[in-house]
């Protein structure tokens, strides 16, 4: 196993050394809710947006800021396909779960995706990371009923209104604990309604894992 980004020989089984580890945008203060950065390293906290509104998830696992090196593997795969870096970046969020004691769901369920991008991208980002992973992969308990609009450019209530009702769950029975994995959390638009659709359904405890978080969330 070699560096992704030096060639040195990797660590761990990672494609990736040492010191190029250490240069990786790591999100250390956060909210232990929604994993916003947070400038302080102090204690655990909740952010004011968890305060005043909380979400319907229970954590965020988010590894990364969304910044560079971590910003352009993450497209490298969406928009170029590169699947070995799914393999990278899910191999670092696997191991970051474990280093971190992160409880094993009953299942992991990857944001999905509408069927017309899916023909379009030929591989869901969100599937491809969770694979990586040593948990139960249970992709088929739900799907987008609807497609959606790109979030960018709409203001809060857009991106509420924009995702309302966009998934709909296919099984009687939705596992109690499950993580819903997606690529990157930027508003949390579309993992809030997801959540809200699974607990609805039965599930009690639903934790979102993404790779990188954006210094933005609403709800
Ligand atoms: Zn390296
Ligand atoms: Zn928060």
């Amino acid at each position: 196993m070699r560096c992704r980004f030096c060639a040195a020989p990797g660590v761990n089984g990672l494609e990736l050394c040492e010191p190029c580890a250490a240069e990786l945008p790591w999100l250390d203060a956060q909210c232990r809710q929604c994993a916003l950065p947070l400038t302080d390293t102090g204690e655990e906290r909740l952010c004011g947006g968890c305060l005043r509104h909380p979400p319907p998830f229970r954590h965020v696992r988010a590894p990364f800021r969304y910044c560079h090196p971590i910003d352009a593997l993450l497209k490298a795969l969406k928009y170029g396909g590169d699947l070995a870096a799914a393999r990278c970046l899910g191999d670092l969020l696997a191991d970051y779960l474990h280093r971190r004691g992160v409880a094993v769901p009953d299942a992991v369920i990857p944001v999905p995706l509408h069927p017309q991008r899916l023909r379009q991208r030929g591989f869901n980002q969100a599937l491809e990371l969770a694979r990586r992973l040593d948990a139960p992969l249970a992709p088929q308990i739900v799907r987008r009923s609807r497609a959606t609009a790109a979030q960018t450019g709409l203001d809060r209530s857009e991106r509420r209104s924009n995702t309302r009702g966009a998934f709909q769950v296919t099984t009687r029975h939705v596992p109690a604990h499950v993580a819903v994995i997606d690529d990157v959390l930027t508003t949390g638009a579309t993992v809030t309604e997801l959540t809200k659709t699974l607990r609805r359904a039965g599930a009690e405890r639903v934790e979102i894992w993404v790779m990188a978080r954006t210094p933005q969330l609403d709800r």
